[in-house]
């Protein structure tokens, strides 16, 4: 069915630049549609490391510019969403004769701490790791580390969260659909989508195209526009294990290996250990991407040389692989490509623009929706100003520091609920855990148990209000009980969830 007013804009791909770019746009006045193929962030954005990080080691590459924007954005981004983002503390070990020598560590968290705004973040400090309970979990290799901060990131709520409040404030907003091809008529665009689900096809116009395809914008390119020959991104995997916890210190650690990489092994959702990651270049389709057995030894031979526990493959629970799309600067290695985003409009006055997103970071996922709306109010002219910075996110409007007293007062008004499940929904939902919980009385009104403390209120809630369709979506993306649950109790939850969606007969 072709719905003939022109929108403004056409957002294609729900990742982090996708739905940053349609809450930024729908918030200044813009008519907003936003297509996403999958499921949000099913794509890169939760298979990072889920750092909010300036990226210590891009200063050995001089990315000035992109780590000052950075840990700018620390601080904004922990204000906006105090719920699903919050300070970490990361331990640098490090030894004489290291393949860095002290010096350059100090100098690089120098800047760390000077160049970037930091008013909330502790500073770095030097711990001896003979005494330091950081310590104590090591093998007995380091006598010094550099402690120093970083933010948190559950990536995939904080992409569900942009495109809730795109949403919320007018966005078209639609998952399961596929941009299948994109034709300029004049002055605007025909696009062309398909529901993935019962294959129906749908032309949306609209004045302004924005591919934020991610590591999919080449082939989008190829594709949807039929261009020739289009190599803007490097694709680069990267892998993460997770493993039963092998420390209880709520630091991470970021250990420097003697190949010149660095890997983190960061506490991971209270129970486990969170190790990555790897940088291969990347051939095929990206949400078929996998860790290789390569990658798995890779990962347990590098922490084991640091932890006393050995890390094995029996220890791992998990594992997610995800693809870069970094912008193809022509460096020879992997890990040497800029991390830094590119944005090019293509399109004059006469021809309707398209604008590109290639590479970006979560961290600076604000920024870069920021710069795109310049563009495109160049290009369509402006409307509204920058409102994003001192905004809140669904559900993260509470202060930095009243995480433990939302908890509390969420305890308080569902005394049925354990101390642990109430924490749970206020990482994951902030203030809008008691709209989800409502009018509960006891532990029975949260309806049909799923497994572990996920109840049939909070599966209804994220079909509702965060466009949850599939088991995966809710065990993987929206929260991390996937972790919990047996397959048993995941294939259940999709069958509930087929049959929710069913149309009434
Ligand atoms: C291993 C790894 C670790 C990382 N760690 C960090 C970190 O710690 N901190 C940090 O800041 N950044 C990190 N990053 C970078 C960050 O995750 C990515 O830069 C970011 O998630 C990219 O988001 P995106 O929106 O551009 O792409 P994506 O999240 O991939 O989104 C693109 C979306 O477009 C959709 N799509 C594609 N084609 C179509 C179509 N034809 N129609 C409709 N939809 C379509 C896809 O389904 C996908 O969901 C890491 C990346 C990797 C791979």
């Amino acid at each position: 069915m072709a719905d003939d007013a022109v929108k403004d804009i056409f957002v294609i791909g729900g990742g982090i630049n996708g739905c940053g770019i349609a809450r930024d746009a729908a918030g200044r006045g813009y008519s907003v549609v936003l297509a996403e193929m999958k499921d949000f962030a099913s794509g890169t954005s939760s298979a990072s490391t889920k750092l909010i990080h300036g990226g210590l080691r891009y200063l050995e590459h001089y990315e000035f510019r992109l780590v000052r924007e950075a840990l700018m954005e620390r601080e904004v981004l922990w204000a906006m969403a105090p719920h699903v983002i919050w300070p970490m503390r990361f331990v640098l070990p490090f030894h004489k004769g290291g393949i860095r020598p002290a010096w350059l560590i100090r100098l690089g968290l120098f800047l760390y701490d000077h160049i970037g705004g930091r008013k909330l973040l502790p500073a770095t400090r030097t711990l001896d790791m003979r005494r330091d309970p950081s310590g104590k979990p090591l093998k007995n290799l380091f006598d010094k580390a550099f402690e120093y901060s970083d933010g948190w990131v559950d990536d995939a709520r904080l992409v569900v969260l942009n495109a809730r409040d795109a949403a919320d404030r007018g966005a078209d907003i639609r998952v399961g659909t596929r941009v299948v091809s994109a034709r300029r008529e004049n002055a605007h665009w025909d696009v062309e989508t398909e529901n993935m689900a019962s294959g129906e096809r749908d032309v949306v116009k609209a004045r302004m195209l924005v591919n934020a395809s991610g590591p999919w914008v080449d082939k989008v390119l190829a594709g949807a526009f039929g261009q020739n020959d289009v190599h803007n991104v490097r694709l680069v995997q990267g892998s993460h294990i997770v493993v039963r916890r092998k420390f209880s210190d709520p630091r991470a650690y970021f250990f420097q290996n003697p190949d010149g990489r660095i890997i983190f092994a960061i506490p991971y959702q209270d129970d486990f250990t969170l190790i990555g990651t790897t940088d291969r270049d990347y051939v095929g389709d990206p949400h078929e991407a996998r860790i290789s057995d390569e990658e798995i030894d890779y990962l347990c031979r590098s922490a084991s040389e640091y932890f006393v526990e050995p890390v094995t493959r029996d220890d791992i629970v998990w594992t997610y692989s995800g693809v870069r799309p970094l912008f193809d600067d022509g460096a020879s290695k992997a890990q040497e490509a800029t991390r830094d985003y590119v944005l090019k409009v293509d399109g004059n006055s006469q021809k309707a623009p398209l604008l590109n997103v290639f590479g970006g970071k979560l961290t600076t996922y604000r920024r870069l929706a920021e710069s795109a709306l310049e563009k495109i109010g160049e290009a369509i002219g402006e409307k509204g100003r920058k409102w994003t910075a001192g905004s809140r996110l669904p559900g993260g409007d509470f202060g930095t520091g009243e995480f433990d007293k939302e908890v509390a007062r969420l305890a308080q008004l569902y005394p049925f609920v354990t101390s642990a499940h109430a924490r749970r929904l206020i990482r994951l939902y902030g203030t809008r855990a008691t709209r989800l919980l409502g009018g509960a009385k006891t532990i029975e009104d949260l309806g049909r148990h799923f497994g572990s403390d996920l109840y049939e209120i909070e599966v209804r809630w994220l079909m509702a209000e965060e466009w949850a369709r599939h088991a995966d979506d809710v065990l993987w993306r929206r929260t991390k009980r996937g972790l919990h649950l047996t397959a048993a109790e995941a294939e259940a939850l999709e069958d509930y969830m087929t049959k929710a969606l069913q149309p009434p007969n």
